[in-house]
């Protein structure tokens, strides 16, 4: 009887054990298999010019040559005499009072650079527009080159084109600048590049008042998931209407389902981040801190972000050349403008955020577009993301609501940077 009994034991456990097997794999599979694939980089063929001048230029940034640009190597010098040689190759002048493109943030560090395309009748006293890029990224490290194709030589070539295709404005003063030392250990530090080109701005500019608007970029080229694959974030705008109007009526006019998609989104649905608050991350904070209008442009992180497979590539060099149009044109639109834009720090436009982000939290929480990767536990917390957010009225949405959006919109992001633990946020 016992021997019997021990028998069914044995028979039970293996069963548990085949059936726990089956589910291991079915989970394992079901990731692999019924996620969204990711976007063939193969299929992004590079057609115009326009692109291949930009993918020229992220070749060179991002060679293995320069070994990653890290601040204070003869890479990011390599990189800085590039960048300058531009400038100089599309007209751009140097400041006077610098006396060449190099502002030095210190002599180990090495430069930020800084060129001009002077207005044609300016205003009395000078104003300002300026168009910003880190050109730095992490070096080497354990034998390994982190070549930083979209971080950030994407968005250097479009500094560089966008440069080249704009000609003087009637009322602004254009400055491009490269920002050096964005990456750790100087992000949110006085010797990050765009915080010490704010606290030390040419005589020419002056006061950080005389910026009438900043566009700053970051991570330009990457694609990933399908439905972003011809999308560029824009955030930051939405604390000035005047410049943020200028995303809105852009966006409309081209949104046609082809090309370019410009979304706006809130800087606090990016940056908010649960227990650390407010995180910023790229070079438009110290212009933020200093009250001036700013856009911040990113096509967002991938999987590549940071990893040494952020190569030339992985990038979508027509979008960033679209990007370049578009950008050329709210430079065009601003011209416009006599006013100088107000500047309210915790203004949001809810009801576009929600626009931009429930169709996307929608295809993220569906299997069969959702993030490449994304584990059956994500997936069934996006779910309840996309119920929620179906149902949410952005005009009579309170302060839960907007924290509950800044958690979606984090836990999107995750998936799409690929990093583990997300769904727990
Ligand atoms: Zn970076």
């Amino acid at each position: 009887m016992s021997r019997w009994l021990t028998d069914i034991r044995g028979l039970k456990l293996s069963l548990l054990l085949i059936v726990s097997a089956i589910v291991i794999l079915a989970y394992v599979v079901a990731i692999r298999a019924i996620t969204m694939p990711p976007v063939d980089l193969s299929q992004l063929v590079i057609s115009t010019e326009l692109a291949q001048r930009l993918r020229a230029h992220v070749d060179y940034l991002a060679s293995p040559e320069l070994k990653g640009r890290k601040p204070g190597t003869p890479g990011n010098r390599a990189a800085a005499q590039y960048i300058q040689e531009a400038f100089h190759q599309v007209g751009l002048e140097p400041l006077t009072s610098l006396g060449g493109y190099g502002q030095t943030i210190s002599p180990a560090l090495g430069d930020n650079l800084i060129a001009v395309r002077r207005a044609r009748s300016p205003h009395s006293k000078e104003r300002w527009l300026l168009v910003g890029a880190h050109y730095d990224h992490l070096g080497e490290s354990w034998g390994k080159i982190y070549a930083g194709a979209d971080d950030n030589a994407s968005a250097v070539g479009i500094l560089l084109e966008t440069a080249r295709a704009t000609e003087p404005l009637t009322h602004y003063s254009i400055a491009f600048v490269a920002f050096n030392a964005e990456e750790a250990p100087f992000i949110r530090t006085p010797l990050m590049g765009s915080q010490y080109f704010v606290d030390h701005l040419p005589v020419e500019i002056g006061s950080p008042g005389q910026l009438q608007a900043v566009i700053i970029m970051d991570l330009m080229g990457g694609v990933h998931w399908e439905p972003l694959r011809d999308v560029v974030f824009a955030a930051g705008a939405e604390h000035s209407p005047g410049l943020y109007r200028h995303v809105t009526h852009l966006h409309e006019a081209q949104d046609d389902g082809q090309g370019l998609m410009v979304q706006p989104i809130g800087m606090h649905v990016i940056e908010e981040i649960p227990v650390l608050g407010q995180t910023p991350f790229s070079d438009y904070d110290a212009f933020r801190n200093a009250s001036v209008p700013y856009l911040f442009l990113s096509a967002g992180r991938t999987p590549r972000y940071h990893q040494p497979s952020d190569l030339p590539d992985t990038l979508h060099y027509e979008r960033m050349a679209l990007t370049v149009r578009w950008i050329h044109d709210v430079l065009l639109n601003i011209d416009q403008d006599p006013h100088p834009y107000d500047f309210e720090p915790h203004r949001i436009e809810l009801a576009d955020e929600v626009a931009t982000l429930r169709p996307l939290i929608t295809k993220a929480a569906a299997w069969d577009t959702s993030i490449p990767g994304t584990s059956p536990a994500s997936l069934l917390r996006l779910k309840l993301d996309a119920n929620w957010l179906a149902t949410l009225d952005p005009n009579h949405a309170g302060s839960d609501d907007i924290t509950r959006l800044e958690h979606a919109s984090l836990r999107m992001q995750c998936l799409l940077g690929d990093f583990s633990g997300c769904f727990l946020l």
